[in-house]
């Protein structure tokens, strides 16, 4: 069987062993898995990048409302604000992350990379990439193999959902796969690839899954914003060489450790945190009376 590694250690040494580039042995893995040829992966890894870059373009142009009133159209407010407070490709960043997620909260088609919550990361972040740095659509693809391996090594050894560990598990995994992808496409090695998910993790580290009325909306859209922006960060970090100290295996041990210990208030059960603050329990209320109204009337049925 070809082999998806248990963790990056491994990784790393196939990819020195072979002179292989990181994304083969996920492509390797994703033909075995599936029973497809690689022209079919790279067509379906096209299909899934252009699903990325629609609902990216609908968050920016359609109208983005949600039943509950938390949604409204926040991804459009912020890219055509008039104060710029960082640069206009930041503005751009963090408005494409937010697109791509209302998206999803609105009900409309996404991909789950690696869940629907944390759904406008990838597509804000390689969109930028991509534009910024003349990508083609080809290295777009490896650097979604190389998240997709980020991904299962940290599904493997602690989880990528926020109900079992956390939205650290969530938007950090999908910020992790991001920092990651961005180091493969610059043309960054294996190591500062690996330093990038290391730092990315240090930063979302703790991070509760909290959404209030159990919608995947406040504060998962604002969040999916700022895992985007720590993935820069960190890729920016990586990239220039600097030592992440804990190596990306003990920072992954680390993410299962504390999602394990996180109490269940705050792993997507909206009981803690903003969930549990006196507006968020008001707005719970509200969207059940909305649920309760819309219900069909049992003589109609
Ligand atoms: S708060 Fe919870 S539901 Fe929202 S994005 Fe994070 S993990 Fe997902």
């Amino acid at each position: 069987m070809s082999l998806l590694f248990n963790d990056f250690a491994s990784w790393e040494k196939h990819c020195q062993a072979t002179g292989e580039p990181l994304y083969q042995a996920v492509l390797a893995y994703e033909v075995e898995q599936k029973g497809r040829s690689e022209e079919d992966i790279w067509a379906g890894l096209q299909r899934a990048y252009e699903v990325m870059c629609d609902a990216v373009k609908t968050g920016l142009t359609q109208d983005m409302t949600s039943r509950s009133g938390m949604v409204n159209n926040g991804a459009k407010k912020v890219a055509g604000a008039p104060v710029t407070v960082l640069s206009p490709e930041f503005q751009q960043l963090i408005s494409r992350a937010l697109g791509a997620k209302e998206v999803n909260s609105c009900m409309g088609r996404v991909v789950a990379a690696p869940t629907a919550g944390a759904s406008g990361i990838l597509p804000g972040i390689l969109t930028t990439i991509q534009e910024l740095h003349g990508l083609d659509d080809r290295k777009i693809h490896e650097g979604l193999l190389v998240a997709a391996g980020i991904a299962l090594i940290i599904e493997t050894n602690a989880s990528l959902a926020g109900a079992v560990g956390g939205c650290q598990a969530e938007t950090g995994s999908a910020a992790a796969m991001g920092a990651g992808a961005i180091v493969y496409c610059l043309g960054g090695t294996v190591e500062q690839t690996f330093a990038a998910v290391a730092i990315t993790i240090q930063c979302m580290l703790g991070l509760i899954c909290d959404p209030v009325a159990g919608l995947v909306e406040v504060p998962c859209i604002v969040r999916n914003a700022s895992a985007a922006a720590i993935a820069f960060s960190s890729a920016q970090i990586a990239i220039a060489g600097v030592n992440p100290v804990i190596p990306v295996d003990q920072c992954v041990m680390a993410l299962g450790e504390v999602g394990q210990s996180m109490e269940t208030r705050y792993k997507e059960t909206a009981l803690g945190g903003l969930a549990n603050t006196p507006r968020g329990r008001e707005i719970e209320k509200l969207v059940l009376v909305q649920d309760v109204e819309i219900l069909p009337d049992e003589d109609s049925e």
